[in-house]
């Protein structure tokens, strides 16, 4: 860790994990040491911690079921198709906002002022170096594979275990794992090598996936940028593991067993889920969170799931035509409807995480107007330039991407509809 501030920093809040126990945990500085074993924990530095300065934390965290904290679905570890989202189960610094009570009675009995508000999109620009460079050793049972987040780089053999390592260098602190039995089938595409894993009774979809990926890949690439890895892994995990169908860590995407490698993509004709998991996710790596990394504030989804959502129906369009890409919006169309009286309306600029169907569903329903309002080509001009001006440390936002959009367009006139599109509710 480093003392990215300006000042002298003296006090450390650290936060550990409810849900893992705390075998060890030592923060150390070049002049002293402080144990740790609470959940959140206050340090005071006899000697402050000076600008540019490092310190490190030492620790070792365990985790497994109990009746007490049950099952935890977005966490699955079982003997055959486990999946980790680890980063999330790292220590933090600092305040957690995340942690407020949410209940004002309670917050009223425990005199607490008012919930932290997330922060408005006209806030100044941030500029933060927190990306990091990963170097991930996992080890698993000696029948299965780990699959970590970056490119392989050692495989070995040590007590009868296997152990994977995985590099990538200039990413968000994201990083996630899985371990199975796995079949693999690799292609090397254009030097990308896509590497999927999959259990050995669900081959179906594989073929199916790869072409998928080809397609993504050449449809990215053209359009918005080079490919930031050497691998694109796919893996499958078990469908203990709750609450997505697919998500998107850097060079590797973890996919469900039933939403995706099993599902039968021929019992409904008018869905190809295959193809729109594998472009979206696909699509996620040069999109929030990998290739750029939004400001935490109003309007940060639309920099990541909006875009993935836009990838995803111009590949659609691509691969089965306007009118069956149109059919997708109309699902969206009603997914919106149904939903946008049960929460707050919000313009697509502003909204935040929780309104799931503004800014996938209403997201895709207004990129599509935009590219039949300026056309595809511009559209796409326009989210080059935009990952080319946001580039890490930068944490853009929903106004950096309208200005990209209006840069492109023909007149005041559209810019105005484009407004109107990204601002109304
Ligand atoms: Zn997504």
């Amino acid at each position: 860790m480093v003392n990215q501030t300006d000042k002298p920093i003296n006090k450390i809040l650290i936060n550990f994990h409810p849900d893992l126990k705390i075998e060890s945990a030592i923060f150390n500085t070049n002049s002293e040491s402080k144990k740790i074993d609470q959940e959140v924990t206050e340090i005071s530095l006899h000697k402050p911690l000076q600008p540019g300065e490092t310190a490190n934390l030492d620790f070792k965290i365990s985790y497994h079921w109990s009746a007490v904290n049950g099952h935890d679905s977005f966490n699955s570890i079982i003997e055959n198709g486990s999946f980790m989202r680890i980063s999330r189960y790292f220590p933090t610094f600092g305040y957690q906002a995340n942690n407020e009570i949410e209940d004002e009675e309670k917050r009223a009995k425990f005199k607490l002022g008012k919930q932290s508000e997330l922060k408005k999109l006209e806030a100044p620009e941030v500029f933060k170096k927190d990306f990091i460079t990963l170097d991930m050793t996992v080890s698993t049972e000696k029948n299965q594979t780990a699959v970590g987040t970056g490119d392989l780089v050692q495989q070995y053999i040590k007590n009868n275990r296997n152990y994977f390592r995985y590099k990538a260098e200039n990413i968000p602190f994201r990083f996630a794992v899985s371990s199975a039995k796995y079949q693999t089938k690799t292609t090397v595409y254009k030097g990308v090598t896509i590497n999927i894993f999959y259990h050995e009774k669900h081959s179906e979809n594989v073929n199916h996936l790869i072409e998928n990926a080809k397609i993504t890949l050449d449809y990215c690439i053209q359009n918005f940028g080079k490919y930031p890895f050497k691998t694109v892994n796919f893996a499958e995990v078990s469908s203990f593991t709750k609450g997505f169908a697919a998500t998107a860590y850097p060079s590797s995407i973890f996919m469900t067993e039933d939403m995706l490698f099993h599902a039968n993509i021929h019992a409904d004709k008018d869905q190809d889920v295959i193809n729109e998991l594998a472009g979206h996710e696909l699509s996620h790596l040069w999109w929030g969170n990998s290739g750029i990394d939004p400001d935490d504030r109003e309007g940060a989804v639309m920099l990541t799931e909006t875009l993935a959502m836009y990838t995803e129906m111009m590949l659609y369009k691509k691969m089965h035509g306007k009118e069956k890409m149109m059919e997708r919006i109309k699902v969206h169309q009603q997914i919106f409807d149904n939903e946008k009286g049960l929460s707050q309306n919000q313009p697509l600029y502003k909204v935040t995480g929780e309104n799931t169907h503004i800014s996938y569903s209403k997201g895709a329903i207004i990129m599509v107007k935009l590219s039949e309002l300026i056309g595809e080509n511009k559209v796409n001009t326009a989210l080059r330039s935009f990952l080319l001006h946001n580039q890490y440390p930068k944490k853009p936002t929903s106004l950096d991407l309208l200005k990209e959009f209006y840069k492109v367009g023909p007149n005041e006139a559209v810019n105005r509809k484009i407004d109107i599109l990204f601002k109304s509710e």
